[in-house]
């Protein structure tokens, strides 16, 4: 998806800044940025627009190999207002864009090419009927091969009713590793109501490993069977909320691909998270690998 950034109120116009957007392109780009493969599937409008976005991931070094260029779509579009100096409003115009389309067709090959983890999102199944349907079969596909499944539930109220997301994430989960959620998320994999202990002991019942609970500032909370383990946020000036939660996980499942224990992917996770708040930007900021102890390593925050 593309998003168009305002600096001021939309009805006066004036300048917008264009920039690659989406959940799940945010994962892989920050991935890719600590070095591990990645590679995006999913469908783009075949015109500029649509260049822009392959652009982009190949210039962040994610595979575009398993991306269609729909000739009958136009781009999805997101405004990103910047209404008040402290409010920021988002305009959808992604219904019938060509990411909505995406199908089963779609997700077969790059499925059949293998990777050790499939990253889903819950914004995908509430575009339409056939991409969720898609997002059914890879991650059914995906758990009968083998293959980590990771399910961020990236809950949208603009896309669909909580009934309905639950009624397509909850089943979803069933195939997940690992689950991905903010606290008031949690009951969409869960039943109505589901507080976060019941979510989470169904969530395992159910053969999840993981779930992460994002808290904002806070931090984190991750559950196991082996109990839960809580980290802190990375203190830094946070001045772009939205991207954290994809930086989260990127940092999770890089520490996931790393094979580093909980307790350290979780550091990972909040790393990431840190990055991503005190960038502008959804994904701008995540950091190279290199760069990784940038936030924590030095507590004064002078640059050496
Ligand atoms: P979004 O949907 O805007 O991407 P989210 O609601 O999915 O975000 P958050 O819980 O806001 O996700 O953030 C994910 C993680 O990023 C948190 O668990 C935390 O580790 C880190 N984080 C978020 N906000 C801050 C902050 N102000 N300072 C430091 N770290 C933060």
């Amino acid at each position: 998806m593309v998003s168009l950034r305002s600096s001021g109120p939309l009805a006066v116009g004036g300048p917008l800044t264009m920039h690659l957007a989406g959940a799940e392109t945010n994962v892989a780009i920050g991935l890719a940025r600590l070095g591990h493969r990645a590679a995006w599937v999913g469908r783009v409008s075949d015109d500029e627009l649509g260049e822009f976005v392959l652009r982009q991931l190949r210039a962040e070094g994610v595979g575009t190999d398993g991306v269609r260029r729909d000739p009958d779509r136009p781009a999805g579009l997101m405004f990103l207002e910047r209404r008040t100096a402290d409010l920021t409003r988002v305009r959808y115009h992604r219904a019938g864009s060509a990411g909505s389309a995406l199908h089963v067709d779609d997700v077969r090959a790059p499925l059949a090419a293998g990777a050790r983890v499939l990253h889903l999102s819950g914004i995908t199944p509430a575009l339409s009927d056939s991409a969720r349907e898609a997002a059914a079969f890879a991650a059914r596909a995906a758990a009968a091969a083998g293959v980590t499944v990771s399910l961020d539930v990236n809950y949208r109220a603009r896309l669909w009713p909580r009934a309905a997301a639950r009624a397509a994430l909850a089943p979803l989960a069933g195939y997940a590793s690992i689950v991905i959620a903010s606290e008031d998320e949690l009951d969409l994999v869960a039943d109505p109501g589901a507080d976060e202990a019941t979510a989470v002991a169904g969530l395992l019942r159910r053969g999840v490993r993981t779930v992460l609970v994002k808290l904002g500032s806070a931090g984190a909370r991750a559950h196991t069977r082996d109990g839960v383990e809580r980290l802190a946020a990375v203190p830094v000036t946070a001045v772009d909320p939205v991207g954290a939660g994809d930086a989260f996980t990127a940092g999770y499942l890089s520490g996931h691909l790393d094979g580093l224990d909980l307790v350290d992917r979780l550091r990972r996770a909040v790393a990431l998270g840190a990055f991503a708040v005190t960038a502008r930007g959804d994904w701008e900021g995540l950091p190279r690998r290199d760069e990784l102890s940038l936030l924590t390593g030095n507590a004064a925050g002078t640059t050496l």
